[in-house]
């Protein structure tokens, strides 16, 4: 869920926590609670966008219809029942590689996207909701721009999670590139094995933790199987 920003800061500034220049997130719209490997993924995100494009979005019914149809079929591919996915998340650059909402009025692929005033009306959460929502890790801008990933699917895992975020910057005293460099090392695990981080997780009290004690929630962390309990439990 994505804030639009306004014009001025846009032009100066095109990047966000959740749009970087090439990786974005969609933890929050529900794109790690799919129990899909990352070529499906990509084959979801795919059909969601063609599917949307050619739609007739001036026609209510036919948006809803489409939402309606989608979130019946997402229904079978969830983890966490709780945790909505919304329909509207696909593709939003030319080559593929940067996932987002297919109702923000200025990302968008859709034509006719403009014609509308709070497209994300047609959405589950609605226009407000998905404007004003900003996860814990974004508000303390956990994951700097410093560090590189680029790849949307790790993105999506590591920025929105705070818990994560927290305990590496602790472990690591803040050290950029450290945290970097453990990303890389991991990042072949957390491509075969998404995470469902979604950005609701409690988030854990790390104060008064010894070393040992953070490395081993930083593994626990990395497990697919501590996110799919209703609190994170290490
Ligand atoms: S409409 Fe859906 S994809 Fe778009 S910001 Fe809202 S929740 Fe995310
Ligand atoms: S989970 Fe956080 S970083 Fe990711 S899109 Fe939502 S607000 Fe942005």
């Amino acid at each position: 869920m994505t804030k639009e920003e306004p014009e001025e800061t846009k032009k100066e500034n095109s990047q966000t926590y959740c749009q970087r220049k090439n990786v974005s997130c969609s933890a929050c719209c529900g794109i790690n609670n799919l129990d899909f490997d990352e070529n499906r993924l990509r084959e979801y995100l795919t059909k969601n966008t063609t599917e949307f494009i050619n739609i007739n979005l001036l026609n209510d019914k036919e948006a809803v219809r489409y939402r309606m149809r989608k979130e019946k079929e997402n229904q079978k591919l969830i983890l966490k029942q709780e945790v909505y996915v919304c329909p509207f998340v696909g593709w939003i650059d030319e080559t593929r590689k940067k996932t987002g909402c297919l109702l923000h009025s200025t990302g968008s692929p859709h034509k006719d996207i403009g014609r509308l005033k709070n497209p994300q009306n047609y959405s589950f959460y609605g226009h407000s909701i998905c404007q004003s929502y900003d996860c814990p890790a974004k508000s303390k801008n956990l994951l700097s721009e410093r560090i590189k990933i680029n790849s949307s699917f790790l993105y999506s895992q590591i920025a929105p999670n705070y818990n994560l975020l927290s305990a590496l910057r602790f472990l690591f005293k803040d050290n950029e590139k450290d945290i970097e460099d453990f990303i890389k090392k991991n990042s072949k695990k957390l491509s075969k094995n998404r995470l469902p981080v979604d950005s609701f997780e409690e988030i854990i009290n790390i104060k008064n933790k010894t070393k040992e004690e953070i490395e081993s929630l930083i593994n626990s962390l990395l497990k697919k199987e501590s996110y799919l309990d209703d609190e994170i439990c290490l």
